[in-house]
């Protein structure tokens, strides 16, 4: 695990320089579990046709989820107004992209020890009608103890929400490697006051317990098709991240700190 780890903190710093893009991401978070019975509560806790580990991989012992956080400038540049900056739809694509790459690095690395691997796309691998992800690395994240669910139903790990997952599955033993130290990480769902993603929604698609998908989907398609910032950038380019921005979950697991 600490190979894996180094692997892919060599990897995401090195990503500027690569890509030519700016420096948009701070460490990346590495958790892993055993490819045990907690996954089958996938079709309960996701979707009904959600996969199993074992469907991507039959011989599946391990699933390896990670977290690349956007860097502070890049997050509080989209905290502005209720649409997303130019950079934050440009970091979306080339971070979808990185994600890729990392996730194939990683199975390259775990393959090289006689171990195989099986990936899934990091993002639209979901039905458009149900907006249900048929894998979700977001439950992953939370089944392998990367993070924790928020009012906003991102994942919160101890390096905030404001950032992307990625995730695989491997056939090498890796054991338990959890990284969440709490519960709970919203300060809400931990029974605190805050809220505050509620409020800088701007199109009201959370509640304190529901999340209207479709609204928060109409509004992720309507930024790629009105904004003129985005225009040149693909047609998958569905961002928003209001509910992400400045938030006292952004950066940190705010829950471990109290
Ligand atoms: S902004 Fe507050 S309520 Fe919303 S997810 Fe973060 S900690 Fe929870
Ligand atoms: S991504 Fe935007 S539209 Fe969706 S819930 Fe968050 S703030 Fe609302």
């Amino acid at each position: 695990m600490k190979d894996l780890r180094r692997f892919a903190e060599a990897f995401v710093s090195e990503e500027s320089e690569q890509s030519g893009r700016p420096a948009w991401w701070n460490a990346p978070l590495l958790a892993a579990a055993p490819s045990d019975s907690r996954f089958d509560a996938l079709p309960k806790i996701a979707a009904a046709d959600h996969f199993l580990p074992r469907d991507l991989l039959p011989t599946v012992k391990s699933v390896i989820v990670f977290f690349i956080p956007f860097k502070k400038a890049l997050v509080m540049e989209n905290a502005t107004g209720d649409r997303p900056c130019r950079n934050w739809g440009a970091a979306y694509v080339q971070t979808n992209n990185l994600i890729e790459r990392l996730s194939r690095g990683l199975a390259d690395l775990l393959s090289e020890s006689g171990f195989a691997c099986a990936l899934t796309p990091a993002t639209h691998n979901f039905d458009e009608v149900r907006l249900m992800a048929r894998w979700s690395h977001k439950h992953l994240a939370h089944l392998v103890n990367l993070g924790r669910f928020g009012t906003h139903h991102m994942m919160i790990t101890p390096s905030g929400c404001a950032g992307r997952l990625g995730s695989l599955v491997s056939e090498m033993d890796l054991g338990d490697h959890p990284l969440i130290e709490t519960d709970q990480a919203c300060l809400s769902k931990a029974g605190h006051e805050c809220g505050r993603c509620i409020q800088a929604c701007p199109v009201a698609a959370l509640q304190p317990k529901a999340f209207d998908r479709k609204r928060c989907w109409n509004r992720l398609k309507d930024n790629r098709h009105t904004l003129v910032c985005l225009a040149d950038l693909p047609e998958t380019t569905h961002v928003c991240g209001k509910c992400a921005a400045s938030m006292p979950c952004s950066f940190i697991n705010p829950v471990a700190e109290i």
